[in-house]
């Protein structure tokens, strides 16, 4: 489903990072990416949704079929891949009901298909949104505004929700949860797994893991995949550190 070669890939003025990754997620599988600060793992969910300011000098994003490498964000986003931001922000002004109507009717007028009606869309955002443990006050909130950083990350996965994406890059979704919210954001990610549905889960902690198990862990090192294993090597990982990938990186 995701297909990713010698990817090379800049940011800011041509400033290298990632450094011929090779990735490959078939549909219907969740594959974590572990590795060290600063070794291009946001870089990559930036560069595969298309984010402004990143580029691509060498190597393929075929997704589908399709190089997308080239597409704008929204091109990407209407063929239904999805980032869930490490840093989610903050809309003041545009109420979160408002924001997620319109992305999803925006990506539903790209692929052709009818818009959503008003009360059709209440009830699909009810409906996922008690999973989640979202109320209805916040909903009303403009976008991440004065949410805490746990309401702003099960924010992230209501929108994942509501879009129904075909492909999800999670960026440390976890970081920064309590372990109630830990256990509601996996519980809303398990529910999202499907057959026709790949999952790139970026993380530093066996925890999550423990909730959404992984069909492969890979180690990012430097701008490469360097290791690639099973659960197992996410155990290895938080028993051993990173230091022996970091030294052959
Ligand atoms: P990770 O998510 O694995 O911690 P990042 O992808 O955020 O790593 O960052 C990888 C490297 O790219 C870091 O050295 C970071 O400083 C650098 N970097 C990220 N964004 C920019 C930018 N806009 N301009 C310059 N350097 C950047
Ligand atoms: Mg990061």
């Amino acid at each position: 489903m995701l297909e990713i070669k010698n990817l090379h890939a800049s940011v800011g003025d041509d400033k290298p990072i990632l450094k011929g990754l090779d990735l490959s997620v078939p549909a219907g599988e969740v594959h974590a990416i572990m590795g060290p600060n600063g070794s291009g793992k946001s870089t990559l969910s930036y560069v595969l949704t298309g984010r402004d300011g990143y580029e691509v000098t060498d190597g393929t994003i075929i997704y589908d079929g399709e190089d997308v490498a080239e597409l704008a964000p929204e091109e990407r986003a209407a063929r239904g891949l999805f980032l869930s931001f490490q840093y989610p922000v903050e809309i003041p002004g545009v109420p979160t009901l408002t924001f997620m109507k319109e992305s999803l009717n925006a990506q539903r007028r790209a692929r052709g298909e009818d818009e959503m009606s008003a009360p059709d869309f209440m009830k699909h955002v009810r409906e996922k949104a008690k999973l989640l443990n979202i109320s209805g006050d916040m909903l009303k909130r403009p976008v991440n505004v004065g949410f805490s950083g746990g309401e702003k990350k099960r924010l992230e996965i209501l929108q994942a929700a509501v879009l129904e994406p075909r492909f999800l890059i999670l960026d440390e979704t976890d970081s920064g949860l309590d372990i109630d919210a830990l256990k509601v954001v996996s519980d809303g990610v398990n529910a999202l797994r499907s057959p026709e549905r790949g999952m790139l889960v970026i993380t530093h902690y066996q925890r999550l893991l423990d909730h959404i198990a992984p069909d492969k862990v890979h180690v990012m090192s430097a701008g490469r995949i360097v290791a690639s294993g099973g659960p197992e090597l996410a155990k290895e990982l938080e028993a051993e550190g990173y230091d022996k990938y970091v030294r052959a990186a």
